[in-house]
């Protein structure tokens, strides 16, 4: 690789779009930034703008972007600043990029990545929530456009890292038992049943070992993340749910394994840092200076496994149940777990009703087949509605 990549970064001002640029910058001579978006943070996209000087700046809102463009102008910056969902696909399908990093929290990531793998480029996948909506959907799209794809989840960068080089897609006839996906059960590991009900969004944010946005903060928390993983484990690696193994891990060290039948596994191992899977993928298929520090095995000691214990973590098997019906399924499960974690965040119901909400929309839909990504929007937007009525129905018997 000696040809300079061209890079958008959808969520650049989010925490996997920061440790992004923190690579990014300390390989001037491999990469250059064509395009940063982000929600609403105004100043830190005017001060990365500022840093890589970008050709677009996207802002989600208008007006935002509006506050931006004068702040642009006034720095005498000449980055073009565009708004709303069709300049994010704009951006993400730009005929000069190389790479799409897809780090846009939640479904709002989805158009965007979408157009990313419709103009065939190399997409980054920090936004596992588009796999989880649309999965066969969105795989068939980047078999189709030629577009490639890498995860940027440690686990799931961890196994790509860990599979053989030729892996197609095929684990039986590589050699291949099962996945074992490494998860480190959250802040909430040991805490007593009965006092989840009050813990405080603060507590819930407070991962052990990762630094990492407040929505798969409270997803760690709940463990619905790890579940959510499992079904972007199924999409990446073509795994059946019965081969997908949850191990309980809670040193975070080794991100994730795989289980030949000769009796061999192979794990790729750490720091918890996201800089390394994503100078992995941003360098791939070389290797690249990431920042961060090497892995002391002295100071690391022991590593510990457990099993999940689905009792206190009723959102993983929300995720498998979702899995395995397929279909809408874990669209449906996706948006109600958004609905419920924003809930959760603005204090509106305590956490053991996440996996509440959850359950409750999941049972208020059929399963039926989606065809488009206008078929999982309206999924999405329908299964939303579910939740939001339900928080309405529990607020006012409260
Ligand atoms: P974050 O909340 O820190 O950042 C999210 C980014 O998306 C921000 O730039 C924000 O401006 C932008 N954004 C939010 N809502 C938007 C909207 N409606 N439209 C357009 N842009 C919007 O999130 P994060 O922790 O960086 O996570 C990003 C993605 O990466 C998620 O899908 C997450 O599951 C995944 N991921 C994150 C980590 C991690 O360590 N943070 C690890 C693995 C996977
Ligand atoms: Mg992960």
């Amino acid at each position: 690789m000696n040809t300079l990549r061209h890079l958008t970064i959808l969520g650049s001002t989010g925490s996997i779009g920061e440790n992004t640029l923190d690579v990014v910058n300390r390989h001037p001579d491999l990469f250059s930034v064509t395009a940063l978006t982000a929600n609403n943070n105004i100043d830190k996209m005017l001060a990365q703008c500022k840093q890589f000087r970008p050709r677009y700046a996207v802002m989600l809102d208008t007006a935002q972007a509006e506050r931006l463009k004068q702040a642009i102008d006034q720095s005498g910056l000449d980055t073009t600043v565009l708004s709303g969902v069709e300049s994010l696909e704009k951006v993400a399908s730009l005929p000069d990029v190389d790479v799409v990093m897809a780090a846009i929290v939640g479904a709002a990531g989805i158009r965007p990545t979408f157009a990313a793998a419709q103009a065939g480029k190399l997409v980054l996948l920090a936004n596992k929530e588009t796999l989880v909506m649309a999965g066969r959907i969105f795989m068939d799209i980047v078999k189709q456009h030629g577009a490639t794809l890498l995860p940027i989840d440690s686990e799931h960068n961890a196994i790509h890292q860990s599979l053989p080089h030729d892996f197609g897609g095929d684990l039986p006839g590589k050699g291949i038992r099962r996945i074992l996906l490494t998860a480190s059960g959250g802040p909430f590991r040991n805490a007593p049943l009965d006092s989840l009900t009050n813990v405080t969004p603060a507590q819930a944010c407070a991962h052990p070992n990762w630094d990492m946005g407040r929505k798969i903060s409270v997803d760690s928390a709940t463990m619905m993340n790890k579940g959510l993983e499992v079904i972007e484990a199924h999409w990446l690696f073509n795994a059946a749910p019965e081969h997908i193994q949850v191990v309980i891990h809670p040193q975070s060290v080794i991100h994730s394994m795989v289980e030949y039948i000769d009796g061999s596994v192979l794990a790729q191992l750490g720091n918890p840092d996201m800089r390394t899977p994503i100078a992995h993928a941003m360098g791939y298929p070389r290797r690249i200076e990431s920042g961060v520090s090497p892995l002391d095995m002295f100071e690391v000691a022991h590593l510990g496994f457990e099993k999940p214990d689905f009792k206190r973590f009723p959102c993983l098997r929300l995720a498998y149940r979702a899995l395995e019906m397929g279909d809408n399924m874990p669209a449906i499960l996706n948006a109600a777990n958004e609905i419920a974690v924003e809930s959760f965040l603005d204090e509106k119901m305590p956490f053991t009703s996440i996996p509440a909400m959850i359950e409750h929309v999941m049972d208020t839909f059929e399963k039926k087949t989606m065809q488009s990504l206008s078929d999982v929007l309206e999924v999405d937007s329908n299964a939303r509605d579910a939740a939001r009525d339900w928080l309405g129905t529990i607020r006012q018997i409260a």
